[in-house]
């Protein structure tokens, strides 16, 4: 014991900032002034060799540092969960299925649960939460999006990032700024051309949030932006992210985004991943000919041990390792709740849906219904998970309890299945990934043509959509109902037959718009950009189909439950700025308890130059059956605000602002309004 104790004293007196209450800063200071140059350099770029990963969970790794008590530092990827398919985690549902919950209580559990699961695996930095807005469906990562709504995304990334370091683990945002394209990735086609004013309103807007909510790292994507990379952009990295949002962790760059060491150092990129690529010896040139100072060194070095001290780490006797299990009936739990509160019911024709004791037998038809897989990121469409309960399986032994016979068929006799069930359930799916967009927003052929053969032979078909987002639905009129159900992880099966059978009331709302066809897509508009290059400014997501007056399949914020409400009341209070409430009473008028996600949307004066509305609030409410309650928005600095881009500032231009508030972007029963008397800049 004498022994252990003088070890301890001794690591004490060489390593004073462990175990010190003195000031973060001053813990800082002290242990970079014992460092030398060269422990510097290994501290700002991964320890990888070259398209080596470091483990099975890790994605990337910084190396202890043992003479000054340094801890590694393991990072942890997803896309959902702790991840792709790896044994003894629990298979999350994806972002987009937490963004259709639009439920911010649960995206700080989902947070919670990614976080504790990272750090059981032996990890401390949680490579997540995604912030990129879904631009164009096509895009292979549009499943790790929160959506296409810069309000709606900021909301559930920050209450993410809050679960995720209210465990103590690090949360890195991902990816600044405006990446969302996979075709040619890395290189200078990879160019998102976006007016400042955009980037300030749509696509920094999450990255602010993000910011204000505490994120320890943000990541630097592969695209360029406006000419320049992410990872090099000054104005991106230095300029706003750090000085206007006043963000004090690390950036890290995305892994072998680095082009160029001493500019991306020189602009604001702190931490080069996954490491090799010789960054090291680079910056170690770069720091002997003064391209760059010690002083920016020595600031990337405090930037990355800020938050390792912040969050104990140095302190912290060790994770888990990589071969532990760290999954449990209560991470299994948040599982299952996303993946329900996620599940959008499109549409219900004749109110087919919730199946009950009528029902005699079900027909489960797809492939896609009977396997075990999960979608994923990384490059590889799809992985097998053991875990996943299936649509069949999860529909089958629900449908038993109510007395039902199940069949299933793969789809190669989709009519005669259908034709000879009552209900025939008819699941298609279509897989996105990491590093390649999707040509289309089309189903397989061979899935349409399953579900119209279906539709044909039974009238009571519904159609289950496992997709990363919309998709054209051709047979719409002819199949009785939708269920969108956003990659929804291991629970998959139960939670679909628990939404089909009404024991859980369909949660989700659509975080993006489903257009008629995706000639709509601005991308897709060579009538309204000829010559290809898009730039829809403004109007992202449903601000285009707003603005160019196009008539959404599905708009955004739309889903059914099986219940109904009614919104009234109305009443605002305030004046436009930070103290202004909105508030309005919600009842369910239907015989069922059901859950609603009240909206607020705020449509600028016509000077402002804004697409016609903006979410600036949302409230989910559980009622039941007759049950009212007061949903309660608050508006922020912001909320009536837009980029004034001559000026370079936030300001609240004068005139009268509608705000509506209902239940889907294009069902806002109340309105009212707010006058705001002169323009005045808002502040940061
Ligand atoms: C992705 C990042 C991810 C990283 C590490 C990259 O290819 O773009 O989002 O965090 O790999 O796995």
């Amino acid at each position: 014991a004498a022994e252990t104790a003088d070890a301890a004293a001794e690591a004490d007196s060489q390593c004073p900032w462990v175990g010190s209450d003195a000031p973060v800063e001053q813990r800082i200071d002290q242990l970079l002034s014992r460092m030398r140059l060269d422990e510097k350099l290994d501290l700002v770029h991964g320890s990888a060799m070259p398209f080596q990963f470091v483990g099975p969970t890790y994605a990337g790794m910084i190396s202890e540092n043992p003479r000054l008590c340094i801890p590694q530092l393991g990072l942890s990827d997803g896309p959902a969960g702790v991840g792709n398919g790896h044994t003894g985690v629990t298979q999350l549902p994806s972002p987009m299925a937490l963004a259709a919950s639009w439920d911010a209580e649960l995206a700080s559990r989902y947070g919670a649960t990614i976080a504790r699961e990272a750090q059981g695996k032996g990890a401390d930095v949680v490579l997540g939460p995604t912030i990129d807005l879904l631009r164009d469906p096509r895009a292979g990562r549009s499943f790790e999006t929160l959506g296409e709504d810069p309000h709606l995304t900021g909301e559930l990334a920050a209450a993410q990032v809050g679960g995720i370091q209210g465990e103590g683990a690090l949360a890195q945002s991902k990816h600044i700024a405006a990446y969302n394209q996979e075709t040619l990735r890395n290189l200078p086609a990879n160019d998102s051309i976006v007016d400042e004013r955009t980037l300030q309103e749509v696509y920094l807007s999450p990255v602010r949030d993000v910011v204000d909510a505490g994120t320890a790292s943000v990541m630097c994507g592969y695209n360029r932006l406006n000419g320049v990379h992410a990872c090099n952009n000054t104005y991106l990295l230095s300029q706003v992210l750090k000085g206007q949002f006043g963000f004090d962790g690390f950036v890290t760059s995305d892994w072998f985004a680095t082009q160029a060491s001493h500019a991306a150092a020189n602009a604001g990129m702190d931490l080069q991943m996954p490491g090799g690529c010789h960054y090291g010896p680079r910056l170690r040139h770069g720091i002997n000919s003064g391209a760059v100072t010690t002083a920016r060194l020595d600031d990337m070095v405090s930037r990355i041990l800020r938050p390792m001290f912040r969050f104990g780490l140095f302190e912290r006797d060790g994770n888990g390792s990589p071969d532990d299990a760290v999954t449990g009936p209560e991470h299994a739990a948040v599982a299952r709740e996303v993946a329900e509160k996620g599940m959008t019911l499109l549409k219900n024709g004749d109110g087919m849906l919730p199946l009950g004791g009528e029902t005699g037998s079900i027909a489960v038809i797809g492939e896609a219904a009977g396997e075990r897989v999960i979608g994923s990121g990384g490059g590889s469409p799809h992985v097998i998970a053991p875990e996943i309960v299936t649509p069949f399986e999860g529909i089958a032994e629900r449908a038993r309890e109510a007395g039902a016979e199940v069949s299933f068929d793969d789809g190669s006799q989709a009519g005669e299945a259908a034709g000879a069930a009552d209900v025939a359930v008819v699941v298609a799916r279509q897989w996105s990934t990491e590093s390649k967009d999707n040509k289309d927003i089309r189903l397989s052929e061979k899935d349409n043509e399953m579900i119209a053969k279906a539709a044909a032979a039974n009238e009571n078909t519904v159609v289950v959509l496992n997709t990363a987002g919309p998709v054209e639905m051709p047979w719409l009129d002819e199949v009785a109902g939708v269920v969108a159900a956003w990659y929804p992880g291991q629970e998959y099966g139960d939670a679909l037959a628990s939404v089909l059978y009404g024991d859980a009331d369909p949660g989700g709302r659509l975080p993006a718009t489903f257009p008629v066809s995706q000639a709509d897509l601005p991308a897709a508009s060579p009538d309204r950009f000829p010559g290809g290059a898009y730039d829809e400014g403004l109007a992202v997501g449903y601000r285009w189909y707003d603005r160019e007056d196009i008539e959404p399949l599905f708009p955004f914020g739309h889903g059914l439950s099986y219940t109904t409400f009614e919104y009234s009341g109305l009443q605002i209070r305030g004046d436009g700025g930070p103290d202004t409430t909105v508030t309005a009473r919600v009842t369910n008028t239907g015989s069922r308890a059901g859950s609603e996600v009240a909206q607020l949307y705020v449509t600028h004066p016509e000077s402002a130059g804004e697409p016609p509305k903006r979410l600036e609030g949302f409230q989910r409410v559980e009622l039941e059956p007759g049950e009212s309650a007061r949903v309660r928005f608050a508006l922020d600095e912001r909320s009536l605000a837009h980029w004034d881009a001559d000026a370079d500032r936030w300001v609240r231009g004068e005139g009268d602002y509608t705000l509506s508030v209902g239940g889907s972007s294009r069902d806002l029963p109340l309105t009212g309004d707010v006058v705001v008397a002169e323009t005045a800049p808002v502040s940061e």
